[in-house]
């Protein structure tokens, strides 16, 4: 992946984040009473932070960025301690699994036993957040070129938190998009085709979602907005693919609402594979917090070897 377009993916991502933070949870309908759109990047609101300020989704995002240009490749030992590192440092916006998660390998269990345990103990409906596929992003710029262990590496980094075939399968499906949409290929058909060809079983509420993002008849307005896994997929890839330009992208995103923050974010990284850094608009950049490391870790992610 080119240097400009992995910078638009990490810093997209974190557009998204910064921009839906204030609105987080908020209806479109309150949205709309309160701002008219959100166009610009703004304070206090849902968190009380600062214009630019972002929250858990590129907080974890930058975690495995760091952790994948540092170990130069997947170390999910690494990752985990980076993302204990974090949760211990007052993290914005913590979900639900992700806090259940890391509070337990925090005092000393380890990762992979926790998360698995706190996965089947989950009840449907709390067992399959967006969580893991909000931060996933960077895995997609290491491995652009190499679908399988892109595949792979997305499912591994998904299980540090989120054990679920949907959250696995989901961040595969994501970051082979992503991959795509930096190469000019139809990011959704080939994320289907590589999925088919190198996972078992990818459920169907996966490959659904896939399918409905990439209906070019439908209002954005009418995409899912809640923080299941498969919403957020499809709603993310829905909002990046039908829009004309990074910043309709994203305000689409928001601007519906709910998880705002998480499906910006999601929007962001996809819109920013597509159009690129150059394309997001300035007044964001020079407000976002940490624009200049997110871009250079984004440099440092097309230079992963393994
Ligand atoms: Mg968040």
């Amino acid at each position: 992946m080119d240097e400009q377009t992995a910078r638009g993916v990490v810093v997209g991502l974190a557009c998204g984040d910064a921009l839906g933070r204030p609105v987080e949870g908020w209806s479109a309908d309150r949205i709309r009473r309160r701002h008219g759109t959100v166009d610009a990047m703004l304070g206090d609101g849902a968190h009380g932070l600062p214009a630019g300020a972002v929250t858990d989704d590129t907080e974890m995002a930058r975690c495995l960025a760091r952790s994948l240009t540092e170990r130069d490749g997947w170390d999910p030992d690494d990752a985990a301690d980076r993302f204990v590192a974090w949760f211990r440092d007052d993290p914005t916006g913590i979900g639900g699994m992700t806090y259940r998660v890391l509070s337990r390998v925090a005092a000393g269990e380890d990762w992979e036993r926790a998360a698995r345990d706190v996965w089947e103990r989950s009840p449907e409906g709390r067992n399959a957040g967006n969580g893991s596929l909000m931060r996933c992003a960077p895995v997609g710029i290491a491995f652009a070129d190499d679908p399988p262990r892109l595949v792979d590496v997305s499912m591994a980094s998904s299980r540090l938190t989120h054990w679920d075939p949907r959250c696995t399968h989901a961040c595969a499906a994501l970051n082979l998009a992503i991959a795509a949409a930096a190469a000019g290929d139809p990011p959704v058909e080939t994320a289907r085709d590589h999925l088919l060809e190198h996972t078992t079983d990818p459920p169907d509420t996966v490959l659904g979602a896939l399918s409905d993002a990439a209906d070019a008849d439908r209002d954005p307005g009418t995409l899912p907005v809640s923080g299941y896994v498969v919403d957020t997929l499809e709603a993310g890839l829905g909002h990046a693919l039908a829009a004309d330009s990074f910043r309709e992208a994203v305000v689409s995103a928001v601007n519906n609402g709910g998880d705002a923050d998480t499906v910006g974010a999601v929007a962001g990284a996809v819109a920013g594979a597509r159009f690129g850094v150059d394309e997001i608009p300035a007044a964001w950049l020079d407000a976002l917090e940490g624009s200049e490391t997110l871009s250079r870790l984004a440099v440092g992610l097309t230079a992963v070897d393994g």
